[in-house]
């Protein structure tokens, strides 16, 4: 369907839960509290809301979280959306370190496509700031490589990571001919104390490192990333800078939260708790209603410009 500014609106990302085993500092304040859970949606709900949205015209989902490969059940409702009539894609962002024993469940449920979160291939620096170990996630793009799964790469960039470090994951993306997308740092309360990298600064370094970059039309992917291609580099490099290079105008999504908001813009605190809906007993009717409402009043555009959001990006799924 199409908001009121004319956007059309065919991609969910759908959280399933607010549960992280990484702490990245970026995304969640170190403690958090979690919700319990019978509040977040089940997955009978969540495919009655993917129902409703393929009526809508919403054709892609994206699984997310917190981690999604945490909550129990992730490939066999991967599996069933892939079933739904309509449901055209299903992919899934993750940290990648639970991947390697869920990789099988996930293929044979029908994953389109992964994107793995990897920010920094500094084994000491991905500790400190995620808590976890990079191994595991080393070892999980092995698998999906020997898999043939497409997958891309997804990096936050802070000031900690430096040249040399940017260098390595540009390699490591290579190496897999997996594209690399830098995703500018949004402010978040959590988050005031870090300095991200934006876009500008790291094609910058990447052209004082004597490497020629060049627009790449193709879009890879349903994201606002815009591409480049890089002078002895087999795969694109993507960009997606909600700050410097502001795409709300082209916003092709919503988002449903664990405990089921489905949220218009991933800034804004507006939207509507359809579980609530759901375990009221509303019709189907009352549901798409409700959902549609919420989708064509998206607003204009997001504020992370103005003013850093209150949310942890863990409640959302990014
Ligand atoms: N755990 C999964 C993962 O790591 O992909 C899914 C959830 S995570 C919230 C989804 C994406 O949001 C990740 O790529 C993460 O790097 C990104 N993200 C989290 N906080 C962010 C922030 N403040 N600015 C930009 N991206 C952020």
């Amino acid at each position: 369907m199409y908001d009121q500014y004319n956007r059309k609106i065919d991609y969910l990302r759908i959280s399933l839960t607010d549960r992280c085993n990484l702490h990245c500092h970026y995304c969640q304040p170190e403690v958090s509290e979690h919700v319990p859970h019978n509040e977040i949606l089940r997955y009978e709900e969540l495919l009655h809301i993917c129902r409703a949205a393929l009526q809508l015209g919403i054709r892609k989902f994206k699984i997310t979280g917190g981690e999604p490969l945490l909550r129990k059940g992730c490939s066999d409702f991967i599996a069933n959306l892939k079933q739904l009539e309509g449901a055209e894609q299903v992919t899934l962002t993750t940290n990648g370190t639970l991947l390697s024993n869920q990789l099988p469940a996930l293929i044979a449920a029908g994953v389109d496509s992964i994107n793995v979160s990897l920010d920094t291939l500094d084994a000491a620096y991905y500790t400190e700031l995620t808590g976890g170990s990079l191994d595991s996630v080393l070892q999980a793009l092995q698998e999906l490589q020997s898999a043939g799964i497409p997958f891309k790469l997804n990096c936050v960039p802070l000031a900690e990571n430096g040249p040399a470090d940017i260098m390595q994951l540009l390699k490591l993306a290579h190496r897999y001919n997996a594209p690399l997308r830098f995703i500018e740092l949004m402010p978040l309360d959590c988050n005031a104390n870090l300095r991200g990298v934006s876009g500008n600064e790291i094609r910058s370094l990447l052209e004082q490192a004597g490497l020629q970059l060049q627009p790449d039309a193709q879009r890879y992917g349903n994201g606002p990333a815009s591409y480049w291609r890089i002078s002895g580099y087999a795969m694109p490099v993507g960009f997606i800078e909600p700050l410097h290079n502001k795409f709300c105008a082209v916003c092709n999504r919503v988002r449903l939260t664990s405990v089921g908001m489905l949220k218009p813009c991933l800034y804004s605190d507006a939207g509507m708790n359809l579980k609530h809906l759901l375990r009221d007993g509303a019709s189907d009717a009352d549901l798409l209603q409700a959902m549609q409402d919420i989708i064509y009043a998206r607003p204009a555009g997001h504020s992370f410009d103005v003013k850093a959001a209150r949310f942890n990006m863990s409640q959302i799924g990014g």
